[in-house]
């Protein structure tokens, strides 16, 4: 608008210039004091004279043209107090001719009193007399300042979330996010404090757990939950609820926590839960109309950070209750048991008082599973738990292993007498009935006892529970319904299997294990038809040990499957070897043993196609012997494990047969190709009339069913002609040969002298 030629501009040339325009019919003057920004001449100084300023500083500052024109120091007295010292700082001659001189920001007061932002764009030049006078332009800022300072404001509550968020995925305990939250939201401008309520079990309470530490005391930490408080209401409708301003507040009422620091405006927002909500947070000002529609975003956000916390603490706080407890009785299970021993046991070290355990495990439960069916034997269960707990001291641990056992844990004990005195308590939880579907049902319960005292050897949690297990059986043995304490001498048998285990670990690796074979003879020809691999442990101290010694020891402790499958390799390798060695006489068959354990291992089938592959014996050569008690358990995954192994084509036997109680009647549901009768029957042959009648009836079910029949442990003639008698097709006993070394099979073999001679075939 300023001729761009060096000119100076005594206001009264401005108006001519303007004037000029005007005249021209262009109204740049009417342009000028139209746009939304002042336009002015004003000399150099704090109370410099206005020479010009356009008529739209009324519509900004609230004064007119005319009252800055006449009042020199009304400019610099609107200057807002903390910009004065940046806006007179301009008021210098240094500026004179400078065309760059940077706009500077600064607040003015209006006549309303209010505040405008003005940004000040001037360029200072001397008129012709030599006076500084500015030509400026002065823009209100103030929307824009509004919208920074909202930004800044923004970012510093996001900020404020974000940290809230980092410190609630770092540590989800409550209590202490809580109180972060308090602190870290009123670090935001203008919240002087924020609190945290819960909402109270009965739902009508709101209880302070966060926030206003230090106005609290003397306050009530507890406001209603009702709509008259404004925590209330916002938990009542989820909605937020903002008091701009506490002294003209009707719908609330003020909490009296709130008055102590004297709160004028607060904000409130619920804290939601996935279920039900958790309750409210809110913030709170001294300004006066400090919290509007526009915070909310903000508490909102802290809020669900909040609300996420402690959904995914309560859900942590589930899995580890499902960890740690038995879902059927609700008591800790196994492993919080072993958690809690663990514990006590390192206290007692301390303490020095013995730690007591019981082993209870309830008797015939299985019989009430069979006869009533899986819900009676859960209900039964259920029942069992609060009598025990009911029976015992507050401190005391009960917890379900599994199945029918519990084990229980007795802090500080006096002595042993004490640990007995406290399983005949327990014993009496069980004399009155059981009530189920309406029945009454007496059971009882074999209880093991085992007591750590801090003097003794070094025992850990599993070793305590191995030991009261022991004594649980021990228990069982004697009778049932009774408790038996872990003594020495069962120490010294439990000590034992252990060094036992520990030995077993390096048997295989030291290749001190050996195979021996016993002939199985055919009873119509004499002729050797097979040989039922027995596998022995040369043991450097104590010379060769008999599988009693060792299986059970291996099966405890899983090293039963690298002992079979070292057993079935071996067996299978040196029958190949055999075979090659009478290539025209017909093959026979080699058996090898299988425990239960191994028979419910997943892998057994892939196991014995792997070894058949690698060793090229032809699958029908192979007989697996599986004892009896297989059957017993019924186990699907035994089950599926027959199938399969029979799928590969190798032969299964039925082990000890009549040591079970497996019915003759379900044989035809397993893949069994023979069974073989337990000793104990062949012993009583042609002395007891009973047994002798059974093995009969065997023998004839067994052929029903295209079952081959083998008997085991023949030791004499007269067995001997009652199994021939009574149809059996194949023996084996020390009549015929005992089990020997890989090497006298070798050589007998070699002699031809593997068979029987005292049978004559065909008669
Ligand atoms: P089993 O399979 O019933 O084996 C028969 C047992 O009776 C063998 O005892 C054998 O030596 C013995 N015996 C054979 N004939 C006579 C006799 O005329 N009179 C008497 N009194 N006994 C006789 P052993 O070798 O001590 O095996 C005992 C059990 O150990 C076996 O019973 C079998 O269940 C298990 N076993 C043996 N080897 C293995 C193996 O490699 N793996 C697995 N899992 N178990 C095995
Ligand atoms: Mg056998
Ligand atoms: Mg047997």
């Amino acid at each position: 608008m300023r001729d761009p030629g060096d000119k100076n501009w005594p206001d009264h040339e401005v108006d001519e210039f303007l004037d000029q325009i005007a005249a021209r019919g262009e109204d740049y003057r009417h342009l000028v004091e139209r746009l939304p920004v002042i336009v002015y001449a004003a000399e150099l100084g704090e109370l410099g004279k206005w020479r010009y300023v356009s008529p739209q500083v009324e519509e900004i500052l609230g004064y007119t043209a005319e009252e800055f024109k006449r009042d020199p120091g009304l400019w610099s007295r609107l200057l807002h107090p903390h910009d004065r010292e940046v806006a007179l700082d301009m008021e210098k001659e240094d500026w004179i001719g400078e065309r760059n001189t940077s706009p500077i920001e600064y607040r003015m007061q209006t006549r309303a009193g209010e505040t405008v932002w003005m940004l000040d764009e001037a360029v200072l030049e001397k008129d012709d007399k030599g006076v500084p006078v500015w030509h400026g332009v002065l823009y209100d800022i103030s929307e824009r300042k509004l919208a920074e300072a909202e930004l800044q404001r923004a970012l510093a509550q996001q900020a404020v979330v974000a940290r809230l968020g980092e410190r609630a995925l770092k540590d989800g305990d409550p209590e202490q996010l809580m109180e972060a939250a308090a602190s870290l939201i009123s670090e935001v401008e203008g919240i002087h404090s924020a609190c945290i309520w819960e909402v109270g079990r009965d739902g009508r309470r709101l209880h302070l757990r966060a926030g206003l530490d230090a106005e609290v005391i003397g306050a009530g930490r507890r406001v209603s939950a009702a709509r008259d408080s404004h925590a209330g209401a916002a938990l009542d409708s989820g909605a937020p609820a903002i008091v701009r301003d506490w002294a003209e507040e009707e719908r609330f009422t003020m909490p009296p926590i709130l008055r102590v620091f004297g709160a004028t405006s607060s904000l409130a927002v619920m804290i939601d839960g996935k279920d039900h909500p958790f309750g409210v947070l809110d913030v709170h000002a001294t300004e006066a109309g400090r919290f509007g529609a526009k915070d909310v975003p903000f508490v909102q956000a802290a809020a669900n950070v909040l609300a996420d916390a402690f959904e995914r603490h309560a859900a942590d706080q589930a899995l580890r209750h499902r960890v740690l407890h038995d879902s059927l009785t609700g008591l800790p299970n196994r492993l919080s048991f072993v958690d809690a021993l663990g514990e006590a046991l390192r206290r007692a070290e301390g303490s020095g008082s013995p730690i007591g355990i019981l082993f209870l495990d309830l008797d015939h439960f299985k019989l009430i599973n069979d006869s009533l069916g899986h819900h009676a034997g859960d209900a039964l269960l259920r029942a069992v738990a609060p009598r025990l707990r009911g029976h015992l001291r507050p401190g005391d641990v009960v917890a379900r292993f599994g199945g029918d056992e519990f084990g229980i844990l007795i802090d500080r004990l006096a002595d042993e007498g004490e640990a007995i005195a406290i399983a005949d308590r327990v014993a009496s939880a069980f004399t009155q009935p059981f009530p189920i579907d309406g029945v009454d049902h007496f059971v009882s319960a074999s209880i093991g006892i085992a007591v750590a005292r801090s003097s003794e050897r070094a025992i850990n949690a599993e070793l305590l529970i191995r030991d009261a297990d022991a004594a649980m059986y021990r228990a069982k043995e004697g009778g049932r319904a009774r408790s038996v304490l872990f003594d020495a001498e069962m120490r010294a048998g439990a000590m034992r299997r252990l060094e036992v285990e520990r030995e077993l670990r390096h048997a295989l690796d030291r290749d001190e294990l050996v195979l021996h074979y016993q002939p199985v003879v055919s009873l119509r020809t004499g002729e050797i038809s097979g040989l039922e691999a027995l596998v022995r442990w040369q043991h450097p101290e104590r010379g060769l040990l008999d599988p009693a010694e060792f299986v059970s020891i291996a099966e405890d402790s899983g090293l039963i499957e690298p002992l079979g499958r070292w057993v079935q390799e071996r067996a299978c390798r040196q029958a190949v070897e055999w075979h090659q060695q009478r290539p025209d006489a017909r093959p026979f068959d080699v058996a090898v043993n299988l425990s239960a354990r191994q028979v419910a291992h997943r892998d057994l089938p892939a196991t014995v196609a792997e070894i058949i592959a690698r060793t090229g014996i032809d699958p029908v050569h192979l007989r697996l012997e599986i004892t009896e008690s297989v059957l017993v358990e019924e186990s699907a995954s035994a089950i599926a494990s027959l199938e399969a192994l029979s799928e590969i084509g190798v032969r299964l036997v039925l082990d000890d047969f009549g040591t079970g109680y497996s019915s003759l009647a379900y044989l035809n549901r397993y893949p069994f190709h023979a069974l073989k009768i337990d000793r104990s029957f062949v012993d009583a042959l042609g002395i007891e009339q009973e047994r002798t009648a059974i093995v009969e009836a065997i023998i004839g079910m067994a052929r029903a069913l295209s079952l081959e029949v083998i008997a085991e442990g023949v030791e004499n003639e007269v067995q001997l002609a009652e199994l021939r008698r009574l149809g059996c097709d194949y023996a084996q006993g020390h009549l015929f040969h005992a089990a020997m070394p890989e090497a006298s099979v070798t050589r007998l073999l070699r002699e031809g002298a593997l068979g029987y001679s005292g049978i004559v075939p065909g008669r």
